[in-house]
């Protein structure tokens, strides 16, 4: 196993920057998945620490040796990509095998290996079949096995579920947990679904357009975006942002002032007059029944109410802002009797509110 150092690595494809700037460091054993959406640059940075791709400048470190001008198969890396090519004349155990096989493993220790990697796969029935009479989660899981069989130092992951269907892909990420856990191979993960993201990762580096937004693990990164782009990409429903003009006593969002308390005006103060975006998540709104509920902190919000999507355990709420075509996600527990049309007051947790400038993205508080 070992520690992967990339030290300001930047590719270029002619005159297509396709990423810069890109130092990080992930310690022996940790699970980091880089995410981020379509074009950002995830796999060209992945590619680049397997080898199959030479930066244009930059340093990149495995186990602190440079591999900058080591062969991709010098590098002890694994890679599996989503469609997962297994050879289709072999057993799911000769697949397992096979990369041993080529390194001239000895025999008995090849077979050792396959049934313990079959065991942590839930594979072990299915060691004498064919690639074609599995289904597309169990040959995934055969090619994360011929990858981990080789006990590589590095794992490196390229949207490995993303043909699988939603419940397979649900299942199959959990056992990916659960293999990590066990095998603790240091593993880079790439995707543009942030659900995997947040659950798989021991650290998220969220890209776009071919930068670093923000590295941090999960819950840090949801709680405390770095800006619009960070803040917009993690969560489901996402995050709700209201364009707004600053006051002195709060934020004019289409005509209706959002007070905020004194504290907040004193941070607001530089920006008077500057269009923001505000960000707040779903869960961060509620239905303001009562105007003696009104809590400490918050502010009120008029809304109409344009579609109610109950889930079981909570309700979904999209509501419009009058004389704007901005639409809110709000999420509340259980079931709620509201119907399209009917106006709400919405608190707003001020706990939780995120400002963005609204020309750069970047968070004002
Ligand atoms: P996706 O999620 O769509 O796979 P990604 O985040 O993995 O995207 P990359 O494939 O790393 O993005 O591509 C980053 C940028 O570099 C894109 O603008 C892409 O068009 C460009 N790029 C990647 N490979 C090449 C290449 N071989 N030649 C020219 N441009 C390339």
């Amino acid at each position: 196993m070992a520690n992967v150092r990339l030290e300001d690595i930047k590719r270029r494809f002619n005159n297509v920057t396709a990423i810069e700037d890109i130092s990080f460091e992930i310690p022996d054993g940790e699970f980091w998945v880089l995410v981020g959406p379509s074009g950002c640059g995830k796999s060209t940075i992945l590619r680049t620490i397997a080898g199959l791709e030479t930066a244009t400048s930059g340093k990149l470190f495995i186990g602190d040796r440079l591999m900058n001008n080591i062969p991709a198969r010098q590098r002890d890396v694994a890679m599996v990509f989503q469609n997962y090519a297994l050879y289709p004349h072999m057993t799911v155990a000769e697949n397992i095998a096979f990369g041993m096989q080529m390194r001239k493993v000895d025999r008995k220790v090849i077979q050792d290996r396959v049934l313990n990697v079959a065991r942590s796969l839930s594979l072990e029935h299915l060691l004498d079949r064919k690639p074609k009479q599995l289904s597309g989660g169990q040959q995934q899981r055969v090619a994360l096995g011929r990858a981990i069989a080789r006990q590589p130092q590095v794992f490196l992951l390229d949207e490995p579920l993303s043909n699988l269907d939603a419940q397979l892909r649900d299942d199959t990420r959990a056992e990916l947990k659960q293999l990590h856990q066990n095998v603790g191979i240091t593993t880079v993960y790439v995707t543009h679904d942030q659900v995997e993201a947040m659950t798989l990762a021991d650290q998220i580096v969220v890209l776009n357009r071919g930068r670093i937004q923000q590295i941090g693990d999960p819950q840090s990164i949801y709680a405390n975006p770095a800006n619009q782009m960070v803040a917009s990409f993690l969560g489901n429903p996402p995050m709700n942002i209201l364009p707004a003009i600053a006051q002195y006593e709060g934020f004019n969002v289409s005509g209706q002032l959002l007070e905020i308390p004194t504290t907040l005006q004193a941070k607001l103060q530089l920006h008077q007059g500057k269009s923001v975006d505000l960000g707040i998540r779903p869960e961060h709104i509620t239905i303001n029944t009562d105007s003696a509920a009104i809590t400490e902190n918050s502010a009120l919000l008029s809304v109409e109410v344009k579609v109610v999507e109950p889930l079981g355990r909570e309700t979904l709420i999209r509501a419009s802002v009058p004389d704007s075509s901005v639409l809110l996600n709000v999420q509340v527990g259980g079931a709620v009797r509201l119907h399209p049309g009917d106006r709400l007051s919405l608190q707003l947790d001020l706990n939780h509110l995120f400002v963005f400038d609204s020309t750069t993205g970047d968070r004002i508080f």
